[in-house]
């Protein structure tokens, strides 16, 4: 009996998991990975500047899906088979310990990805995966129960199984070949970006952090809360990236003209704040405003939220104006601004979009439609926040794809 091939389309973190852990369990199974770049792993190498954060620091399943703003509900499944912790096992037998940091980002020991890459090449050599390069996949077909793989340069190749795990794509084009085999797609739109508030005087504060701020989108039910970063071009930071995130289509759909509101004081709202200046007026009546900032927020930030409110810095706080007063309590609770445009965070870019997970079993990673074909990572419509989960996504469908194709092409099930 002739041998059964597999073929992996993308040399990246999901095709790499696929390959090993199918040789795993068939190692009779013939396996080549086909990369239509001159790099493999070209993103496990530049990711969390260098050191790769691999996974994120999760106990509970129910937890770690809510960093999934797409595909939440199919990862809720795909997470029962191999979580973060059957990530931390696996680079471990293989040599590879991880670290979790104090925000809960994993990342090796060495601080470098390169270990992580050295030890999928390690694994690939050892299982004697082919990796083809430079060879980009145009169109795939089946023909009596085999698939024909072929190449831009007019070659073709013949498998029994294959899996797609060629990352996302920006544009609907690029996923012809893909929507060709009758798989629907889901428009790809950009996420984990930072909003430019052009014209704004705030952009003169950048490089202030603030540790915890409420950020929401006017009009919506977008909201989120964290570190916010002020830069040069507008807001960034976690609870922007994670709003990018969230909302993605939305704002998409807006073409980044939104306006958002902060509020710098999350543990207040505005009559709550209220009934705290009233306390403060008499607590603080004899001090400069300017040199008494009760809310432990940036000097600098205070300043201007005092300029902002046309507060005159010498002003005590039992002179303070009532009118004055009200701006500065709306502009601490409900301050707006408009954004136009975005800024790509490139330490981390994902596309949201991808091939319908409903035409996907969550459990083997096969396509619903047509038998033998199998999706891992970035290519399915499902994508995380930053810290990890990106990774994570890509190590659990490339994971259970090989699985499923480890033993299907053993013959035990099917
Ligand atoms: C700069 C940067 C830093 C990041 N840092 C992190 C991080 O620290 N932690 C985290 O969780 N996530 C991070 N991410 C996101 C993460 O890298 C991706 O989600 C993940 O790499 C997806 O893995 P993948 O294998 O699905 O796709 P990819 O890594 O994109 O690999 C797909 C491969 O398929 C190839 N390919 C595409 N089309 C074809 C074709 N037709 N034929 C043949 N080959 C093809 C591509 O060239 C590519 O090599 C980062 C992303 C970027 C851009």
């Amino acid at each position: 009996m002739s041998k059964k091939k597999l073929i992996v389309i993308g040399g990246g973190a999901a095709g790499f998991f696929c390959a090993i852990n199918a040789a795993m369990l068939n190692p009779s199974l013939q396996i080549i990975i086909i990369e239509k770049t001159s790099k493999l792993l070209s993103k496990v190498k530049v990711s969390g500047g260098g050191r790769c954060n691999v996974t994120h620091s999760c106990d509970s399943i129910a937890t770690m899906i809510k960093n999934y703003p797409r595909g939440e509900n199919f990862l809720k499944k795909a997470f029962h088979q191999f979580f973060v912790s059957d990530t931390i096992k696996w680079f471990a037998q293989r040599g590879v310990q991880l670290k979790t940091e104090a925000d809960g980002r994993i990342f090796p020991v060495t601080n470098s990805s390169q270990t992580v890459i050295d030890c999928l090449v390690r694994e690939v050599n050892k299982y004697s995966i082919r990796i083809l390069m430079n060879k980009e996949v145009k169109k795939l077909s089946m023909m009596n129960d085999e698939w024909s793989i072929d190449f831009a340069n007019d070659e073709n190749i013949l498998a029994d199984y294959v899996c797609v795990a060629c990352g996302g794509y920006s544009k609907s084009i690029q996923f012809e070949w893909l929507k060709k085999l009758g798989h629907s797609i889901e428009e790809p739109v950009p996420s984990l970006f930072t909003f430019n508030i052009p014209g704004d005087p705030i952009k003169a504060l950048m490089g202030i952090s603030i540790e915890n701020v409420i950020v929401k989108i006017v009009g919506t039910k977008f909201s989120q809360q964290g570190p916010l970063l002020i830069t040069h071009w507008g807001l960034s930071g976690p609870a922007v990236l994670k709003l990018s995130a969230f909302a993605a289509r939305e704002l998409h759909k807006e073409d980044y003209k939104f306006s958002i509101s902060v509020n710098w004081l999350p543990q207040y709202d505005e009559q709550t704040l209220r009934e705290k200046f009233l306390r403060l007026r008499n607590e603080l009546a004899s001090q400069k405003i300017i040199n008494r900032n009760p809310f432990f927020l940036p000097q600098r930030l205070w300043e201007y939220f005092l300029q902002r409110s046309a507060i005159n810095e010498n002003i005590r706080w039992a002179d303070l104006p009532a009118k004055q007063q009200s701006i500065l309590i709306k502009i601490l609770c409900v301050q707006e601004f408009q954004v136009k445009g975005k800024t790509t965070f490139k330490e981390e870019f994902v596309t949201a979009g991808g091939i319908k997970l409903n035409e996907i079993d969550s459990n083997t990673m096969q396509s619903k439609i047509i038998p033998h074909l199998f999706f891992a990572g970035e290519i399915m419509d499902a994508d995380g926040i930053t810290g990890g989960f990106n990774f994570q996504h890509a190590w659990t469908s490339g994971w259970i794809a090989g699985n499923t194709i480890g033993i299907i092409s053993n013959g035990s099930t099917e």
